[in-house]
């Protein structure tokens, strides 16, 4: 993990924040809060930064709909994995599938590279 300063755009107010943080390497990701100093928005963004340059840095609002729709979907997983383990139940005693702990992304840095980032899942799903 490195100190880095990075540009967050506030989605309330467009304003440049300019926030230092320390940022790890993808595929690991951070969840750090940000207080828009214009407007006082506060919010959670997950970020995460190149590993081959180090300066690319990427950041997901976490307070959005983009983790939220990630969560559902988990969600939404794991409750038809219940399902079948319901189904199977008079059959077979025991019934093990393994629930995804990340979900992955792929990024694209402005250095050329491609990496990919893991997104950790809320703790109560896994
Ligand atoms: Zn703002
Ligand atoms: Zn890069």
């Amino acid at each position: 993990m490195t100190g880095l300063t990075f540009s967050y755009y506030c989605y309330v107010c467009s304003h440049n924040n300019r926030i230092s943080a320390e940022i790890p390497k993808a595929p690991e990701m951070k969840e750090i809060e940000v207080t828009c100093e214009k407007c006082s928005d506060q919010t959670h963004i997950l970020v995460t930064s190149c590993p081959s340059c180090e300066s690319g840095i990427k950041y997901f609002l976490s307070d959005l709909n983009f983790p939220e729709e990630i969560r559902r979907l988990a969600e939404a997983y794991v409750s038809v994995i219940q399902g079948i383990k319901d189904s199977l139940a008079d059959y077979i005693e025991e019934f093990n599938v393994a629930l995804p702990k990340r979900w992955t992304v792929k990024l694209k840095c402005t250095c050329g590279d491609g990496y990919t980032a893991e997104i950790p899942l809320p703790y109560e799903l896994r």
